[in-house]
This record gives structure tokens, C-alpha cells and sequence, in this order.
């Protein structure tokens, strides 16, 4: 073993400027690390590169002269290696050196958990290679030290120079941005590198929980949307960060590309979806609506492509979020321009998110400096497009709340007016009804007023004079008051009649009456038509003196009439005149009165007609 070791001490200072001169030729820049004490050293202009569209070339192939000749050192500046879209493998050779009298220790990292396979092949002390084999697409267990991104310790011995090879090779678009870090500020750089995602996923499950109790408390369906779309931005964001635990989903790591991808797919699936209910889309851009619907259904067929054929795919499928991005964009701000309060609110979460894509886009092309806001600068857009869509989501409470409560108002002053008016027409009807009654009172009086005029002489009938009777009766038994009557009928009627015609009897009884009614001066006073052709005069406060003076007036006054009778012994109308009075208590009731009036004018008659008897 010792002469073994000698041979290659030997070799090796044979070799040393043979080497050295080689290195002239095809190798890239010495990394010196022992000059990586407090900052990271970007190592993309170190690294000489061997393209293998094969993918089949091993550690030994590569070691070989005639591919090593083919490693082409000079890539371009920047912060990392951008190969694109590739089906090839890379291999990757860094010639590492410690001009140190002590070992060192140093950290190579690859800044991207997202490269599907990463094998790193170290050499050791006994000068094998060390190959380890991790990547996205394999379990995070194979890596050698736990990080989200793929760092490999490097152990470098006093006064060495190591030769390190990475093969590198994507499903999805190859970029490899390589660092040398001293061990104690990758440390410090570890902490502020999880606290920063550990703010980001914090609000995230803060606004997952919150949404969810939302979701439970108004069982208004959009929160679903909103949690189902935060979720998988926050889980896709998590697998694409590395920090996927090691878990599988039909035989493939979580941490994988494929599920990355699909997570993406379904977020995007879910914003869709959850903007098409905010803004409306399928009342104000119906199109739209069917072409967000198509992409929607897009989507979710990417999750079979995906998993069927991602490295073929995956081009098209930046290029699908591309037009997602696009397309929801330019619905939003013709959403805006219709006034459409949520497209504001997305127009400005797009605005957030694509800031925060830029700022780590420019920091990545090193125009702004690397610091906390630009380096999660897409997490910290996407939290803010979650903060802002669910101000959007509370907005929309409120406009609902103040459209309900409108409603309301509107529902209170149609019923108000419906009551007015129910109230104006209860108070036609009372007028009407009022008016109506009026009417038949008025129709009442007059019935009555008719019900008790004689119809042919208009002078008060036989029911009136036996109304006025009872009463003027009780009144004058109450008061003692006499009550007096006197009873007429027309001498010789018959023979009137049939001489003249009954239509001339007629108006004479109308003479009649009118000369007797023009005969009773007092108010209380009633002359009547008792029937046929006799009449009645009912006065009260009369005694038979009284009435007998009354009953001559009357005699007089049909005399002074003058109607001439050529049947008669006097040649004109006369009557004949009972009368009667009554004082308290002499009579047992009012017809005993009438009795006695009537008596008395029978014997008027006997005595010779045109004369006052009683
Ligand atoms: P006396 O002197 O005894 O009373 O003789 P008189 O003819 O008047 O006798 P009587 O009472 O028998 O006749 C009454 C007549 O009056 C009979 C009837 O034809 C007539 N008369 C009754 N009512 C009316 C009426 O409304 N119009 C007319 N034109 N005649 C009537
Ligand atoms: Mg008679
Ligand atoms: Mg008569």
C-alpha cells in the first residue's frame, strides 16, 4: 500500500503541470474555497458543461478523455445555468481547490428543488467517487443533508484540488443555480430562508381556517372555491419549494414534478372558477364565461398529460398559466370597466401577484438586490393576492348585505303603501257607504212622509191622524190638558158624484181639504182624511168650546168655497160636523172619543146636514 501511495505521490507531481496545462485548455476557473469565508460564491462562470442528449453516459464515461474534451467551459454570466426546456441529462464539472494549510469545509447548493434528478459525484480521501442520486422526483430521504434545496457537503483537505461532477436532468425546465457556501452562513441564510416561507404558509392556513369557518357560518358555496383555490396555491407553492414531506400519491412523490404541476393545474382550476363567480362573468362577458369553463375543463385533462407525459408536456403547460394569466386579466379589466366592484379587487391581487413574480424575476437577472421582499417575492405576491381575494370575498358580503337590507326597505314601503292605500279605499268605502245611508234615510223620510199623506188631497191620512191620536192622547192624560176632535163628512156626496163624475168629486174633496187645513191655525193642530169623503181636525189644549168654535170656522170656510151642487137643498157643498172633547180621566181611551164625535155626527146629520153637533 505504501509503495502504492509513493506511485501516486509521484504521479501526481509528474502530472501536476500536465494537468495544470489540460485545465488551460478544456476546464473552467479554479474555485478557490478558501476565499468562500462569510458570502456565498455563485459558481455558473466555473462550470465547464457536458450536454448528453442520450442520458446514458456514467461517472466513468464522462471521466473519460474523449468526453472531457467535449466539456465547454465560458457559460454564460448569471446567477445560475439555463438549459430551458430539455430532454438531455447535463453533467457539470467544478475543480474545487483548498490552498489552506488546514481542512476546510464548504456546502455546494443548488438553489432549485425543482430539477428532477440530481446526482452529485464527490471525490473522497481515498480518491473514489462518492455519487449520491436525489432530485425532486425521489424520495426526499436520499438526500444527504436535509434541505429544500440539494446541498452536498464538501470536505476539502489541506492543499487539495477536487474534480466534482453533478448530472443534472428535468422533466420540466432545467435550471441549475449553483452556490459555494461557507457552513456557518448557509446556517444564518437556512433561518431566514424558512422563517420567510414560514410567514407565507402561516397566512396561508390562517386564511384557509378563516375562510372555512366562513364557509361554515354562511354556507355560501364561493368560500369553498376561495379555500379550495388557496389551498392548492399554497400546497403547490410548498412542493415547489422542496418542502413536500416524503409522502407518495399513486406510487409518485409528493415532492415530485408531476404533482407540482397538477397542484398548479388545480389552483388555477380553482381561480378560474372563483372568479367566474365573483365577477359574474356568465351575466356580463357570456363569451368569456365559455372560454374560462373551457380552460377550466382544460385543466383538469392536464392532470392526465401530467401524469402521463410531463416531460413532453410541460412546455405547453407554462404556456396554458400563461394564457390563463392573460386571459383572466383582460376579463377582469373589461369586468372593471362595467363597473364590476370584484374585478377591482382582482385586478389589483393580479397586480400584487405579478409584482411579487417580477421582483423575483428582476433579483434573479440581479437588477434588485437579494433581500427578504425579493427573494420570496413571488410568495409574498401570492399572499397578498390571498389577502386581497378575500377582501373581495368580505366586499362581496357587504354589497349582498346592503342589497338585502335595500330589498328590505323596498319590501317595508310597498307594504306601507299597500296599507295606505287599503286604508284610502276602506275610507271611500265609509264615504260611500255613508253616502248611501244618507240616501236611503232621505228615501226612508220620504216613504214615511208618503206613508202618511193622503194621495189625493197631499193633507195627513187616516194612519197619521191614528198616530197623532194615540199620542196627543197619552200626552193629554199625562197632563191633563183637554183633548178635543171634530169629524166632518160631506153632505150629499153620493148624489156630487153621480152627478158631476167622479173626477169632479175628486177635486172637490181636494177644495175641501185645502180650506179645512187653511182652517187649523196652531201647529199642534191636524186635519186629516179619515176616509171617503170625511175628514177629521184633532186639536189639542181644546176644551168642547173650543172646538165647537173651531167647527163653525170650518163650516164657514167650505161655505166660502161656493161649489155648486144642484143635488143639494142649498145648491152648494156643505158637511156636516161632529165634534167631542175629552178631559182627564173622563174617557176609558181615544177611540171612545171618535165614538162620541162620530155619534155626534149622525146627529148632525138627522138634524138637517150643514150644522155642528156635540
Ligand atoms: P150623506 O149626506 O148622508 O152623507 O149622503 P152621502 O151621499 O154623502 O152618503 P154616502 O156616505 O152613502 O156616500 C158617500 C159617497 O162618497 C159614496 C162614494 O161614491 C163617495 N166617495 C167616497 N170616497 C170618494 C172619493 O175618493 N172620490 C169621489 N169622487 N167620491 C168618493
Ligand atoms: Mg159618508
Ligand atoms: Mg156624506
Amino acid at each position: 500500500m505504501p509503495a502504492s501511495a509513493l506511485h501516486r505521490q509521484l504521479m501526481s507531481w509528474l502530472l501536476l503541470p500536465l494537468l495544470l496545462l489540460a485545465r488551460l485548455a478544456w476546464a473552467g476557473p479554479v474555485i478557490d474555497a478558501a476565499s468562500v469565508t462569510h458570502q456565498p460564491l455563485t459558481l455558473t462562470s466555473y462550470v465547464s458543461v457536458l450536454e448528453d442528449p442520450t442520458r446514458a453516459l456514467t461517472l466513468a464515461d464522462v471521466q473519460a478523455p474523449q468526453q472531457q474534451a467535449r466539456f465547454k467551459a465560458d457559460q454564460p454570466p448569471g446567477s445560475s445555468l439555463a438549459m430551458g426546456f430539455t430532454r438531455s441529462a447535463f453533467w457539470l464539472r467544478l475543480t474545487v481547490s483548498n490552498t489552506r494549510d488546514a481542512p476546510l469545509q464548504r456546502l455546494l447548493v443548488v438553489e432549485n428543488p425543482r430539477i428532477s434528478h440530481v446526482q452529485a459525484n464527490i471525490p473522497q480521501a481515498d480518491g473514489t467517487y462518492r455519487t449520491i442520486d436525489t432530485g425532486s422526483d425521489v424520495a426526499q430521504s436520499s438526500k444527504v443533508y436535509p434541505n429544500r434545496n440539494f446541498v452536498f457537503p464538501l470536505n476539502l483537505p489541506a492543499h487539495s484540488e477536487q474534480v466534482i461532477y453533478l448530472r443534472v436532468e428535468s422533466s420540466i425546465g432545467l435550471l441549475v443555480p449553483l452556490q459555494l457556501w461557507p457552513v456557518k452562513a448557509f446556517s444564518t441564510y437556512e433561518r431566514d430562508d424558512y422563517t420567510g416561507k414560514a410567514w407565507y404558509f402561516g397566512i396561508a392556513v390562517a386564511m384557509i381556517l378563516f375562510n372555512l369557518m366562513l364557509l361554515l357560518a354562511l354556507r355560501d358555496p364561493i368560500y369553498l372555491l376561495y379555500v379550495i383555490f388557496v389551498s392548492c396555491t399554497a400546497g403547490a407553492l410548498a412542493i415547489k419549494n422542496g418542502l413536500a414531506p416524503d409522502w407518495t400519491i399513486l406510487g409518485e412523490p409528493l415532492n415530485s414534478n408531476v404533482i407540482y404541476y397538477s397542484g398548479v393545474s388545480l389552483a388555477l382550476a380553482a381561480l378560474l372558477q372563483f372568479a367566474r363567480r365573483m365577477m359574474q362573468f356568465d351575466r356580463i362577458l357570456p363569451r368569456l364565461d365559455w372560454v374560462l369553463r373551457g380552460m377550466i375543463l382544460l385543466y383538469l385533462l392536464s392532470l392526465v398529460a401530467y401524469a402521463v407525459a410531463l416531460p413532453y408536456v410541460s412546455r405547453v403547460g407554462i404556456l396554458l398559466n400563461f394564457a390563463t394569466a392573460v386571459i383572466l386579466l383582460t376579463g377582469a379589466g373589461v369586468a372593471a370597466f362595467k363597473r364590476q366592484r370584484s374585478a377591482f379587487f382582482f385586478l389589483a391581487a393580479f397586480a400584487l401577484l405579478m409584482l411579487g413574480g417580477a421582483m423575483t424575476s428582476l433579483r434573479a437577472l440581479g437588477i434588485v438586490p437579494t433581500n427578504m421582499f425579493t427573494v420570496d417575492g413571488l410568495q409574498l405576491g401570492s399572499a397578498m393576492e390571498m389577502i386581497v381575494l378575500a377582501f373581495a370575498l368580505a366586499d362581496r358580503f357587504n354589497v349582498m348585505r346592503r342589497e338585502k337590507a335595500r330589498v328590505q326597505e323596498e319590501l317595508i314601503q310597498t307594504q306601507q303603501q299597500l296599507v295606505e292605500n287599503l286604508r284610502t279605499s276602506e275610507h271611500e268605502l265609509e264615504l260611500r257607504v255613508a253616502e248611501r245611508t244618507d240616501e236611503l234615510r232621505e228615501l226612508n223620510t220620504r216613504l214615511q212622509a208618503m206613508s202618511m199623506t193622503d194621495g189625493l188631497t197631499g193633507i195627513a191620512n187616516r194612519r197619521r191622524f191614528d198616530q197623532v191620536l194615540e199620542q196627543e192622547w197619552s200626552h193629554a192624560r199625562r197632563s191633563g190638558e183637554p183633548l178635543a176632535l171634530a169629524v166632518m163628512d160631506v153632505d150629499w156626496f153620493k148624489r156630487y158624484n153621480d152627478h158631476y163624475g167622479h173626477p169632479a168629486g175628486d177635486t172637490c174633496l181636494r177644495e175641501i181639504a185645502r180650506a179645512l187645513a187653511g182652517s187649523a191655525h196652531r201647529a199642534t193642530d191636524l186635519v186629516a182624511r179619515y176616509g171617503g169623503e170625511e175628514f177629521v181636525l184633532l186639536a189639542p189644549m181644546t176644551d168642547l168650546a173650543g172646538i165647537r168654535g173651531m167647527a163653525h170656522k170650518l163650516l164657514e170656510a167650505v161655505e166660502a168655497l161656493a161649489l155648486h151642487h144642484e143635488l143639494s137643498p142649498l145648491g152648494r157643498v156643505s158637511v156636516s160636523i161632529g165634534i167631542a172633547a175629552s178631559v182627564s180621566g173622563q174617557e176609558s181611551s181615544a177611540q171612545a172619543l171618535v165614538e162620541r164625535a162620530d155619534a155626534a155626527l149622525y146627529e148632525a146629520k138627522k138634524q138637517g146636514r150643514n150644522q155642528v153637533a156635540g
